[in-house]
């Protein structure tokens, strides 16, 4: 499927396989600061660097699968791609070649590792379903469900992003700041409705082909010249990827860029007077390696000392939490090494700009002498809007018949049964719940 007689993302990706292949030397440098080549427990990295990509070679020349691809393509977090594209001599990227390899696993019958239906927006069990029906009701959500086929034009569509759905405190956060900027506005929250990057990281091209033409033309209804979304996985995909495969009539931004770019309309009216760090998402330099912007907002909060921790912006370490999703308790050392950076920096407060590495930090911050919020929040505090944070109460919480009795009224009002609740909080607490500290 394609718009416009453009490529094909199958056909895309296929041309990046044997671009791959035939470029590749093999000289493993793109592995040798992978965070998930690099952590023992996948048992890659004594494998050698060389012998892994001679397996994801092999695998895209219609070789056998294996155990040690198989890490790779699901564990790789597809956002730390600065690492080994700029690692490679021949400037290969290796992400885009394991999407290829996720492929011809599928094709092999290797399915996807169990816990992946939490990335799948239209999953019954998807992350945003269930963490979002646990905290707001669908009659309060002040967002479109369901996109009209004739809207009112706006100047900018705020996406809540699938993932964004189990974050309601932020959407209402960015609504409320979006009012008081006075930008035209409309907020979609459609569950139907995903940029297409979580289908595609998981090596799903046909899908990932309906998925964002769905989301191009809806979006596409509004006339607005810009989408600004919570997760930053819709800006770099719409700003780096589906350009390339569809006509896209619109700039796509990640929520705290957009504010960014537009300090002279933030209306501050408290300071925060807090000691903050930030966490620098590896997604933050795939959004064209703008380190410095999240920098200049945090800055231009009144009341506010910024101090670096130890690896910060290009030299950051993912938090992976993408890989944990995939692959539970891999990489909870990874977790505890940046809570330990913020803490090394006496720092009040831990914050960053992607939905993943909050989920990463927040339930952890009982551990540790400071707070971790993402930075709407901090931007939202500033200007006097305060929405709770149920998610983080919930987590820390950590105990699922807890947290539904607790959360009764919003489970009755849920479209997802409480057995159903019983059935898959368990799985997500365990994975994202607090482990003993490192
Ligand atoms: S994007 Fe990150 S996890 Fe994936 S291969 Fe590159 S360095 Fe490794
Ligand atoms: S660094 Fe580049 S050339 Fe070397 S193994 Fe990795 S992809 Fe191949």
């Amino acid at each position: 499927m394609c718009i416009n007689n453009k490529l094909s993302i199958r056909e895309g990706f296929g041309m990046v396989a044997k671009h791959f292949v035939d470029e590749c030397i093999l000289c493993g440098e793109c592995l040798k600061g992978c965070p998930v080549f690099l952590e023992p427990r996948f048992e890659l990295v004594n494998k050698g660097p060389e012998t892994v990509i001679e397996k994801v070679i092999d695998l895209l020349k219609g070789g056998p699968p294996s155990k040690e691809v198989y890490k790779l393509v699901y564990g790789c977090t597809k956002g730390c791609s600065h690492v080994c594209k700029s690692a490679c001599p021949n400037g290969l990227a290796l992400q885009s070649a394991l999407v290829s390899a996720g492929h011809r696993l599928q094709a092999a019958d290797e399915g996807l590792p169990p816990s992946a239906y939490q990335h799948m927006f239209n999953h019954h069990y998807s992350f945003g379903r269930v963490f979002g029906d646990l905290q707001i009701k669908e009659s309060e959500a002040p967002w479109l469900k369901e996109v009209p086929s004739e809207p009112d034009a706006v100047d900018v569509v705020l996406f809540t992003s699938c993932a964004g759905q189990g974050f309601p405190h932020l959407v209402l956060d960015a609504i409320d700041i979006l009012r008081r900027m006075k930008v035209n506005f409309t907020t979609v929250g459609a569950r139907d409705l995903c940029c297409g990057c979580t289908t595609l990281t998981h090596s799903m091209p046909e899908v990932t082909a309906r998925v964002s033409e769905k989301y191009i033309t809806t979006m596409a209804k509004f006339g607005a010249k810009k989408v600004v979304s919570l997760c930053p996985g819709c800006a770099i995909f719409g700003n780096s990827f589906l350009p390339t495969f569809f006509s896209v009539p619109f700039e796509s931004f990640l929520f705290t860029d957009f504010l960014a770019d537009n300090l002279d309309k933030l209306p501050f009216t408290q300071p925060l007077n807090k000691v903050i760090t930030m966490h620098d998402a590896c997604t933050q330099g795939q959004l064209f390696g703008r380190w410095d912007v999240p920098r200049k907002l945090i800055k231009a909060i009144p009341g506010v000392t910024l101090v670096e921790m130890e690896h910060n912006m290009e030299n950051t370490i993912c938090c992976g939490y993408i890989t944990n999703s995939n692959f539970p308790g891999a990489m909870d050392d990874r977790y505890y090494a940046r809570l330990n950076e913020a803490q090394a920096v006496s720092a009040e407060v831990l914050t960053t700009t992607c939905l993943a590495c909050q989920l990463a930090f927040c339930p952890r911050e009982t551990q540790y002498p400071f707070e971790c919020k993402h930075t709407i929040t901090l931007v939202a505090e500033a200007m006097g809007i305060k929405h709770e944070d149920k998610l983080k109460k919930y987590l820390i919480i950590g105990d699922p018949d807890k947290v539904l009795d607790e959360a009764r009224d919003y489970v009755e009002a849920s479209d997802l049964s409480l057995s159903e609740f019983n059935h898959v909080l368990p799985s997500y607490f365990e994975r994202m719940c607090v482990s003993p500290k490192k």
